[in-house]
């Protein structure tokens, strides 16, 4: 029995799966696919995951060294339902894999900042608090007293998401690939070939389902059901479904060093934020990293590939120049790190999770679109959901509910 879009409320079903002899095969290793192999396995499925170039490798968006993890979303209470349940996730995660790692999550709150009376954060306050989610809300005198390294002087309004914070995102993904190996994932590193013309060699695979998928290797991988979480790779895997559904763009992040000896820009004191009207957001200094700072706006078209992935000197002014109004005593500090990285946009930012039309038995998990990170954790509980058929797809989540025409809603 299916019930329509069930999993989408935040309460996302529970992956009490019965599948001894299913055989899954989960094409990226990224955090969409990882989740999504760890809730297949959890379930009793036996789960091959795949990777071209390795879990949450350098090119991949979930690569980078951190990701935020906030339940902001304005007025859409979907996302802020998926964030905290997949939060939850994530630490109870972290607890099973014990204290082996470094913290993959640090709880130093996420700050919303705005200049002026901003609807978007105004609006946010107010969702989070009818949900009742943990926040402090601010005016500027008790920003400049909280934090007096943070300029705010122009902000009327700012709110912390006092249990939120950020997750290290690539090691979060490796760590999970290596404990979902440990209890018998197979972990291959291998590229799932397309040939422009979609999966090689569909017409020799009955009508309707699909399979097997061949690897560049020759390797001939057969499965009941397959999972494509190809990040910004997907329009590439399949060109004439998503082409004109997914784009990936250039992001850029640029890491400034803190001034030696100096601890204000440690999690301690500097929380992650978010300056939705500046188009700018950023991390505290962790693991002696450097403060991040990351240019929100789309950027142009990129190849995951092959894109240029060497930081430009426009990208660095714009970082400054927020620093100098906001963290002035950051302005000149020295880029010590950069990471291009990509997006891969929806129309409206919505995730795409949905089944190929032409198969039966696999399934697209993708558009994080700047924002999907967080979520890995209730795209995998939701996509093992679907497979089983207890849920259907989500009408946001669906082939035709994404455009083909930009008009980012969802941030
Ligand atoms: C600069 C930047 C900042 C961001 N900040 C945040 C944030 O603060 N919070 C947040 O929640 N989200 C954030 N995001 C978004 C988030 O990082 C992504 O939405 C998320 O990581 C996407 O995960 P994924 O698993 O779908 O894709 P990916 O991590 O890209 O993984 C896809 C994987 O598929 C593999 N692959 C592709 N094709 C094939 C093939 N044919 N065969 C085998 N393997 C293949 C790739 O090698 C890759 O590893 C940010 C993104 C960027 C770029």
């Amino acid at each position: 029995m299916r019930s329509h879009g069930h999993g989408c409320n935040g309460r996302a079903p529970r992956a009490q799966l019965q599948w001894p002899r299913v055989h899954i095969v989960v094409i990226g290793a990224g955090a969409f696919g990882a989740w999504t192999a760890h809730q297949l396995q959890t379930g009793g499925a036996n789960v091959t995951l795949v990777d071209a170039y390795g879990p949450a490798n350098a090119r991949a968006s979930s690569g980078d060294e951190s990701r935020i993890i906030r339940c902001g979303y304005g007025a859409d209470v979907m996302y802020s339902r998926w964030a905290r349940r997949s939060l939850l996730l994530w630490r109870e995660q972290f607890q099973r894999m014990g204290r082996r790692h470094a913290p993959l999550f640090h709880p130093c709150g996420v700050l919303w900042l705005a200049s002026g009376e901003d609807a978007y954060t105004k609006i946010t306050a107010e969702t989070l608090q009818r949900e009742a989610y943990p926040i402090t809300v601010l005016d500027a005198d008790a920003v400049r007293r909280r934090f007096p390294h943070i300029d705010a002087g122009d902000v009327a309004t700012a709110l912390i998401e006092t249990d939120c914070g950020v997750l290290m995102a690539r090691r979060a993904v490796q760590a999970l690939v290596a404990h979902l190996e440990e209890r018998g994932v197979r972990v291959l590193r291998a590229r799932v070939l397309m040939d422009g013309a979609e999966l090689r060699h569909p017409q020799s695979q009955p009508a309707g389902s699909l399979t097997h998928v061949t690897t560049l290797d020759g390797e001939t991988l057969p499965a009941d059901t397959f999972v494509f979480a190809c990040g910004a790779w997907l329009p590439k895997v399949f060109p004439s479904l998503l082409a004109g559904r997914i784009w990936p763009t250039r992001q850029v992040v640029i890491y400034f060093g803190v001034p030696s000896g100096d601890v204000r820009f440690g999690p301690q004191y500097t929380p992650a934020w978010v300056d939705f009207a500046a188009g700018i957001y950023g991390v505290p200094d962790l693991e002696g990293r450097g403060l991040k700072v990351g240019l929100d706006r789309h950027g142009p078209l990129f190849d995951p590939d092959d894109g240029d992935r060497v930081l430009d000197e426009p990208s660095i002014d714009t970082a400054r120049e927020w620093l100098r109004r906001r963290m002035p005593a950051l302005a000149e500090a020295p880029v010590v790190e950069s990471r291009v990285c990509q997006y891969e946009n929806t129309a409206t930012g919505d995730f795409l999770i949905d089944r190929h039309p032409d198969f039966d038995n696999v399934w697209i998990a993708g558009g994080g679109s700047g924002h999907g990170f967080k979520h890995g954790p209730a795209v995998g509980e939701h996509v093992a959901a679907l497979i089983q058929g207890t849920i259907t797809t989500e009408p946001r989540f669906s082939l035709a509910g994404n455009g083909t025409q930009p008009q980012r809603k969802v941030f």
